[in-house]
């Protein structure tokens, strides 16, 4: 994917080593997680590990658990695999994949007569707090419709490539634009309506309705990609595919088999890897977001 001469979003939020603690009050974004730990301790330590002959690099590292002793890890295990170098330049690309969903989102809008409201991004590690509550690193990159935030712990690229077979920068770039597909549907009113419907039905019902509001959020990514590479020119040779792969793996049937071993369809939430390398196909193909009904469509 060419992105690097793209531009940076305005609206990203840093939070990446915050510690999001169940009972803390808001916190004001800050930077790094180096930005942990600090004071007098981290003094006493700088001076120990001269003495010493301890790199002080080493020591800064643990005074994150040293100072606050509890349970909470600093940073996720999944940043073990990403060296700072590797985790900025994730971030940087997010940047510009949130930006060039900005600009084409907004075209769209105005070409039927509506305003698009842009969606903040907000980078973490380890646990957040949004106003859907606490989150775990765990759970994925989420979309949150009472703040309009998109949520990414950037380690779960790591899980993208090695657990889910899924690498690729275009794979990276599909996830962000389905976060922000699930932006579009609640800016439309569809998330909220498709609530409202979940909340009176059963549990099946509920689960069909899940898969369709995930569909149309995969569809509306591809809805993306299509005018991106229309506008701009991102897409490069073998990108389409990795964006297609990424869709089928994490398809609820084969997350399902990888976790349990065997597919229990009835309790799919996000759709099967052909549906949603279908409904992605879909919006890539088409740019239409008229196509990506697929509350009405006769096959999901
Ligand atoms: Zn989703």
């Amino acid at each position: 994917m060419r992105w690097r001469t793209g531009r940076r979003s305005d609206n990203i939020e840093d939070r990446r080593g915050v510690r999001a603690g169940a009972g803390g009050g808001v916190r004001s974004p800050v930077g790094r997680r180096t930005a942990a730990g600090g004071g007098l301790g981290l003094l006493l330590l700088l001076v120990l590990g001269l003495l010493f002959g301890v790199d002080p690099a080493l020591l800064v590292g643990l005074t994150g658990s040293m100072q606050e002793p509890d349970t909470r890890r600093e940073v996720p295990a999944g940043y073990a695999g990403l060296t700072a170098a590797r985790q900025d330049e994730l971030a940087d690309f997010v940047s510009v994949v949130l930006a060039d969903t900005e600009d084409t989102w907004r075209e769209l809008f105005a070409a039927g007569g509506a305003r698009y409201r842009e969606p903040r991004l907000v980078l973490f590690s380890g646990q957040v707090r949004s106003a859907c509550g606490f989150a775990e690193a765990a759970v994925g990159p989420f979309y949150c419709p009472g703040d309009e935030k998109v949520y990414i712990d950037l380690s779960f690229y790591d899980d993208l490539k090695h657990r889910f077979k899924a690498p690729g920068d275009f794979a990276q770039a599909y996830v962000i634009a389905h976060e922000v597909g699930h932006h579009v549907q609640n800016l439309l009113g569809i998330s909220p309506e498709v609530s409202r419907a979940q909340r009176a039905a059963g549990r099946a019902e509920s689960n069909r309705l899940s898969v369709m509001l995930e569909l149309q959020a995969d569809c509306f990514a591809g809805v993306w990609a299509h005018h991106a590479d229309r506008d701009r020119s991102i897409l490069e040779q073998g990108d389409i595919e990795e964006g297609l792969n990424a869709a089928a793996q994490i398809g609820d049937d084969r997350m399902q088999r990888r976790s349990a071993g065997f597919v229990v369809p009835d309790s799919f939430t996000h759709g099967s890897s052909e549906q949603r390398v279908r409904w992605f196909r879909r919006g890539l193909q088409s740019g239409s977001m008229q196509g990506c009904n697929s509350f009405e469509a006769a096959r999901l």
